[in-house]
């Protein structure tokens, strides 16, 4: 079946040095991100970004790209031409609230950092103006964390893992349980109508990963966490960042 749409990571994927559309990891200019999203347009296949990012800072890269819907907060919200709307289970917005308050109020930030003892920290100054994940850094054992917020009453809540920063530390979002970067890509599929075979996704984290559970093909990147598990439908690129992305959509558009 052919390929109708690309979900792609933005850091460590789409982007590379300093967030850089036209950067490879090292720093040296290239244009092969932008010619894999030039074959995406010739061949008619939409592109997505999803992002542990806050709105605004997806929302200005995806219309660089000319994407009109795209994920944030590692889905904990999703536009689709224009449309919000939030996967926060418990957590949705309400009374004026955003689900960030609403997981502030609910105190598992607070004993989470505490119950780490400085192993992790607010990951400052991306944790600010965000409206649904507590975005914090350092290394930490996310199953441990998890299963210490189930037992103390917080199972509404998960910590994610969204990747490294640099060889010491990641970057972990702290969000609604129902929240995920393939809750929104099954949503967004809903939306368009899309088939698990008319999708393939590409990332570098875990919280990537997990969207190959949702679309027929997922591609890893080559400076992806090399500690995803892998499946079946996961494939691996030789190169790394947009190059990566472009080999990842030119081999799914021949297929
Ligand atoms: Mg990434």
């Amino acid at each position: 079946m052919a390929v109708r749409c690309v979900y792609t990571d933005l850091d460590g994927t789409l982007l590379g040095r300093g967030a850089s559309l036209f950067h490879d990891g090292d720093g040296e200019f290239t244009l092969l991100a932008g010619r894999g999203l030039e074959a995406c347009h010739r061949a008619g296949v939409e592109v997505v970004p999803i992002s542990g990012r806050r709105r605004a800072q997806v929302a200005e890269p995806a219309r660089l790209i000319g994407a009109s819907a795209y994920c944030f907060e590692i889905g904990g919200g999703l536009v689709v031409d224009g449309e919000e709307r939030w996967l926060c289970g418990d957590f949705q917005p309400r009374d004026g609230r955003t689900p960030w308050q609403l997981v502030e109020e609910s105190g598992a930030p607070a004993l989470l950092l505490d119950a780490c003892g400085g192993a992790i920290e607010p990951h400052t100054p991306w944790d600010r103006g965000r409206e649904v994940t507590h975005v914090l850094r350092g290394r930490v054992d996310v199953d441990a964390a998890n299963a210490l917020l189930a037992e103390r009453g917080h199972g509404g809540v998960r910590l994610v893992d969204n990747g490294e920063i640099d060889a010491d530390r990641s970057c972990y979002h702290l969000a609604p349980a129902t929240a995920s970067k393939a809750a929104a890509v099954a949503a967004h599929m809903r939306a368009r109508g899309y088939a698990p075979d008319e999708c393939i996704a590409v990332g570098d984290s875990r919280e990537d990963s997990e969207v190959g559970a949702v679309v027929g093909r997922l591609y890893l990147v080559a400076n992806a966490d090399p500690t995803i598990p892998t499946a079946p439908n996961h494939r691996h690129t030789e190169s790394a960042n947009g190059a990566g992305f472009y080999e990842a959509v030119v081999e799914a558009l021949m297929a």
